[in-house]
């Protein structure tokens, strides 16, 4: 048991009182079974008429049918695995269940796969909360674990939020907040203590970036700056003509890398946005700055893209007679003594790279490496505790909604390229149901005769990944059962690649590289598929359980084809249809705009299902909801109010801070 907690992340009884539930089963409001949808989590309240235990056609699960009827309608649920349930459910007998409602395409009715069971308890506890699970370790063993805690829990936790801001703020205290998560009473209490918990973790977030901000301005950098004929002659010479929006981020970087505050830029953009080319202005401003040439460093997460943006950036600054170096762990071509830009990957934040001159580094898809990676490589260079620091350029294609992002980051450290560059043609986006999909494949193969290339992109590496708890999980898409199923049942004859998280990086490197050259017509992944890549001959993107994505990152997956000359399209299957998947697959088909997508997602999501802002490298929100800006302004304010005051006043934070940091060294 202790190591299925672990698993959780559970290892103290503090662990315990955190770990938050991510749903609640409210009994007190049954629904009735008639007016039951697909896809939605349901409770009703149904007496048993019949039950019965059967296999599974593949004989690897056992099922449990039960038929249940209430006033309004009757249905079947199923239970999986869980035999045991026939000594417990007694034909009869009325039940509160909890379940997932889906449908049987065989018998073309409407089943309920039911994860919870309840007597009616006798009295209050009508809600019940839901946590995530992991194999063999069920709410209801939670449930037991944390019950009893509750009684303790003023003993177990001091509060650290200054008694004023919690005045201030209208807060309940934080012990109360945890009782009222994990037992409310009414379900009004869960907003509550949704309230006080979430503007904890937003008011950590904007204290730690409060933090940074003032450190940083104790440092000092060399302001860069060179000849604006330089600048002016390099935006003539493009092959094309700047975007507003490019020019406006260019502008901005420009003037913070002419002061001598170091600069801690976030560069937002879609993908394809062209964030490539101003960031290359960047490179030139240190390059060709007035009082002594600087160095910069432009570090990429893989091989396949360093070497990508070494030919771009080359091309980009060959009028400039600017010396580029490549280093990666493959290709060691670069002098770091002289030369004024050097690109690579991880390979470059080895000890002993040192480069002396450094006066600019920019990280390419910054949530790709980590917070300490980041901060070693602004001090890292040469030696130690140095004063000067160099100024720091991150680039994101995560859209972080522009309110969210000015509420997080304040006005001045971020630089938003909202507009694409004219004339791209715009990927056709189609939802398939499942009838068509032999369709899909026939469209697929015609695509690859002509010469194209396809993705196609799994949720999940395996299919144990998740437990088998109902339909809708046995049936979801993993990337090595569908790489089977497609490379011996439909495209036998074709080239396909497999691509996931647990492979080597050489392996995985080596993959994209083939598909990158052509060598592979298909290529299964899950999300681990680089975002940044540029394969202009691949036009299909084919993406299973579209459901189980963040509209966010579904617009990321399909911004990889429709870079060439060739019409491109987006594929999407789905395997729930609840009135959230249907409103954000529409959205998926009526808009091509990372930044609307990213603000439609905030409004459809719930709290901290923000996939696309945890990839950026923002802490995990648990509670609290972004979308919620009134209250991340207010948080940031309340950070910014006792940083002004001085932290040490409030030994409880500062304690608390601790550890925060002492946790996240040890991730
Ligand atoms: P990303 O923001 O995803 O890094 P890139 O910088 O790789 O995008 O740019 C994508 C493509 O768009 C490149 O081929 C680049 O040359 C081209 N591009 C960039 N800016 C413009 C522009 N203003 N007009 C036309 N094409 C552009
Ligand atoms: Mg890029």
């Amino acid at each position: 048991m202790v190591k299925k907690l672990k698993r959780l992340g559970i290892k103290t009884i503090r662990d315990l009182l955190f770990y938050y539930p991510r749903a609640w089963d409210d009994f007190s409001k049954p629904q009735l079974i008639r007016n039951l949808q697909i896809g939605q989590d349901a409770i009703i309240k149904a007496k048993i008429v019949q039950i019965k235990q059967s296999r599974t056609r593949r004989k690897w699960m056992s099922i449990v049918e039960a038929l249940i009827v209430d006033d309004s309608d009757q249905i079947k649920a199923i239970w999986f695995n869980q035999p045991f349930l026939m000594k417990i459910l007694k034909p009869g007998d009325e039940w509160l269940f909890a379940g997932k409602v889906g449908y049987d395409r065989n018998s073309k009715v409407k089943i309920l796969n039911a994860y919870q069971y309840e007597k009616e308890p006798p009295s209050g506890t009508l809600i019940l909360p839901v946590y995530a699970e992991t194999e063999g370790l069920s709410s209801k063993y939670l449930r037991k674990l944390i019950k009893p805690l509750m009684a303790q829990v003023e003993h177990l936790i001091t509060d650290f939020m200054p008694q004023d801001i919690i005045d201030s703020e209208k807060l309940i205290n934080e012990a109360e907040a945890i009782k009222k998560i994990h037992f409310p009473a009414i379900s009004s209490d869960i907003e509550i203590a949704k309230k006080r918990l979430g503007f904890d973790e937003l008011f950590f977030i904007a204290l730690r970036m409060l933090q940074i901000k003032k450190e940083l301005s104790e440092n000092r950098s060399a302001a860069l700056n060179c000849e604006n004929k330089i600048l002016k002659d390099f935006v003539e010479k493009l092959p094309f003509k700047l975007t507003d929006a490019q020019r406006k981020a260019a502008w901005e970087i420009i003037q913070n890398l002419g002061r001598n505050l170091p600069m801690n830029r976030l560069l937002e953009g879609d993908v394809g946005s062209g964030k490539t080319v101003v960031a290359a202005m960047a490179v030139l401003v240190a390059a060709k700055n007035n009082e002594c040439k600087a160095q910069s460093v432009w570090l990429a997460p893989t091989e396949i893209l360093a070497n990508q943006h070494f030919k771009n950036v080359s091309e980009l600054l060959k009028p400039f007679n600017i010396s580029i170096g490549l280093l990666t762990s493959a290709n060691k071509r670069a002098d770091l003594e002289k030369d004024d830009l050097i690109i690579g990957t991880h390979a470059l934040l080895q000890k002993n790279v040192t480069i002396s001159r450094l006066g600019l580094i920019i990280i390419d898809e910054q949530h790709r490496f980590g917070v300490k990676q980041r901060a070693h490589l602004r001090q890292g260079y040469g030696g130690q505790a140095r004063q000067v620091i160099p100024h720091l350029l991150s680039m994101t294609a995560t859209p972080i909604p522009r309110t969210l992002a000015l509420a997080l980051y304040g006005d001045l450290d971020i630089s938003i390229i909202d507009e694409m560059p004219p004339g791209r043609q715009k990927v056709i986006t189609r939802v398939i149901s499942p009838d068509n999909r032999q369709k899909a494949y026939d469209f697929i193969r015609q695509e690859i005769q002509n010469g194209r290339q396809v993705f196609v992109i799994c949720p999940l590496i395996e299919p144990k990944d998740s437990k088998p708890i109902n339909l809708f999980e046995v049936d979801r898409k993993s990337a090595i059962q569908e790489y089977e199923k497609l490379s011996k049942q439909i495209f036998p004859d074709l080239k396909i690649g497999l691509l996931h998280g647990r492979q080597k990086s050489k392996e995985k490197e080596a993959t994209m590289q083939k598909f990158h050259e052509g060598k592979l017509d298909i290529l299964v992944s899950t999300a681990v598929v680089e975002v940044g890549i540029d394969v202009s001959n691949a036009t299909i993107m084919m993406i299973e359980g579209a459901d189980r994505f963040g509209l966010a990152q579904l617009h990321q997956f399909r911004g990889r084809v429709g870079r060439g000359k060739h019409q491109s399209y987006c594929f999407l299957f789905s395997e729930s249809w609840s009135e959230n998947t249907k409103k954000r697959l529409e959205a998926m088909i009526s808009s091509n705009n990372g930044f609307e997508l990213a603000e439609k997602d905030l409004q459809i999501r719930g709290p901290g299902e923000l996939v696309g802002i945890r990839q950026s490298g923002l802490p995990d929100l648990k509670m609290a909801s972004l979308s919620d800006i009134i209250l991340v302004k207010k948080a940031r304010a309340a950070a910014e109010k006792t940083i002004n005051e001085g932290l040490e006043k409030y030994p409880k934070l500062l304690a608390k801070l601790a550890e925060i940091e002492t946790e996240r060294h040890l991730e």
